[in-house]
């Protein structure tokens, strides 16, 4: 008799998982707390208005278009290929983001305070996220808009967090590529970003799916403790699932804290929490933020890390003569957010940045990500070389950017379930 595959969570990862399974005809089961499947690649339809859990653009590397993304089933005609337009807002300025490849178009006399701070950078040795970018990109322009925006991302002093925090996802401090952005008229550098798809309709929630196709679903299922001394899983409804091998793309603070033995690695694996207000809005976009996709907003003074404009990845967003917004805030891992303060702040700084009229406004939807940005601390490469080997031992296999308490993309959190399927084959 084969094995049994249970899979905890049906984000993206844990769905590429079981398919790839169910490809080589094993028994598979998928538990899921939601009511739908899909984790953060889902979206919401209010009032005409396609609203994903924040921007999510489809960044391929593996393959040349989403044709090519496996068991995702998805129909190239069905999606766009976009070239990133993005900025940041330095001063009271929007600036081509990313700012430090751009820094001819930065206004003075920040700009003379960047390059000069950037000429007299010094280099020794590399402790901490917030080292590398101070001696990669000089000081002035990491105090003024690099730390600011990652630790209103990620909610944490970047000076907890290890260089290789970001990988590919943060442009490097490459000298050519910040010199040739002191020129005026200079090629943009290719980035792992600089192009994205998205669905012509329907919202990101389209590469779910077909990866759903076929698997089995126990929505509505929220996991409360991995009994792995035998095999079994228990619901909080007081269900229990047996199996041979466990997938979890579940948050990996949260598999430890219901899993005898691992209850100790908790404390150290932090993380913040997104919240996010979806703007429906009557008229055009305002002018400055025509075919704008996001915009960075370092200054603590607002409330907000990151806008989107979802209307300008696709007009099939929204209905016709109108526009729509994300808007990110960052909040503390374990904090409980005043929603409606929140809310209230982000529609007020929306406005007086003149990016939004409050009686435009036709609808709000307002979603938390509980768990965004896991931080990558230096303790976090201790824990997790220890924790890997108990995790194997107790027949877990964590898949996923949240299951391995990583970094990661889309494609990233397909191919890892997938690939962690296969090699329990
Ligand atoms: C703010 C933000 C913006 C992003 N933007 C992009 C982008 O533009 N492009 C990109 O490629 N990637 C982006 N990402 C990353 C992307 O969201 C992830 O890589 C991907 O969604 C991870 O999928 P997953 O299946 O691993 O996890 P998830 O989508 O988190 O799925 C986990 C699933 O487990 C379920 N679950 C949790 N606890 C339990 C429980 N106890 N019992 C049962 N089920 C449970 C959840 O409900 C969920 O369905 C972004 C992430 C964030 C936070």
């Amino acid at each position: 008799m084969g094995k049994r595959y249970l899979v905890l969570g049906a984000g993206i990862s844990g769905l590429a998982a079981a398919r790839a399974l169910l490809h080589q005809s094993q028994e598979v089961l998928v538990l899921e707390a939601a009511p739908t499947v899909g984790g953060l690649t889902r979206s919401i339809v209010v009032s005409g208005f396609t609203f994903d859990y924040t921007g999510h653009l489809l960044h391929l590397s593996r393959s040349a278009s989403p044709s090519g993304v496996p068991f995702a089933d998805l129909k190239d005609e069905e999606w766009q290929k976009v070239s990133r337009n993005t900025v940041a807002l330095v001063g009271d300025q929007l600036v081509p983001a990313p700012v430090q490849y751009n820094l001819v178009d930065v206004p003075e006399p920040l700009r003379s305070r960047f390059i000069d701070s950037y000429e007299a950078r010094l280099s020794g040795p590399i402790s901490s996220f917030k080292d590398y970018l101070v001696q990669g990109f000089g000081e002035a322009l990491s105090e003024e808009f690099l730390i600011p925006q990652n630790e209103k991302t990620m909610v944490t002093r970047l000076e907890r967090l290890s260089d290789k925090a970001i990988k590919r996802f943060f442009p490097q401090p490459v000298e050519e590529k910040v010199r040739d952005g002191m020129q005026p008229g200079a090629e943009k550098p290719e980035e792992y970003n600089s192009q994205f798809w998205y669905p012509k309709t329907g919202g990101i929630e389209k590469l779910v799916h077909g990866l759903e196709r076929g698997v089995p679903v126990r929505i509505m299922t929220e996991v409360a403790q991995v009994d792995w001394r035998h095999n079994k899983v228990i619901a909080k409804n007081g269900e229990e699932f047996a199996y041979d091998e466990l997938i979890s793309c579940i948050p990996l603070n949260q598999l430890c804290r219901m899993t005898e033995g691992l209850e100790e690695y908790v404390p150290w694996l932090t993380h913040s929490q997104t919240v996010i207000l979806n703007l429906g809005v009557r008229g055009s976009v305002p002018e400055e933020l025509e075919g704008v996709h996001w915009i960075y907003v370092p200054d603590r003074k607002h409330p907000f890390y990151r806008v989107g404009v979802y209307s300008n990845f696709s007009k099939g967003m929204v209905p016709e003569g109108y526009h729509s917004f994300y808007v990110e805030m960052g909040v503390p891992g374990d904090d409980h957010p005043h929603l409606y303060a929140m809310q209230q702040n982000a529609v007020r700084n929306m406005h007086a940045l003149g990016w939004l009229q409050t009686r435009d406004v036709v609808c709000s939807v307002l979603t938390t990500i509980p768990c965004a940005y896991v931080h990558h601390t230096l303790e976090r490469e201790v824990v997790m070389e220890a924790l890997l080997p108990r995790l194997k031992e107790m027949r877990i296999t964590p898949i996923g950017r949240y299951g391995t308490w990583d970094y990661t993309s889309m494609e990233d959190s397909i191919y890892g379930g997938i690939e962690a399927a296969e090699a329990l084959l």
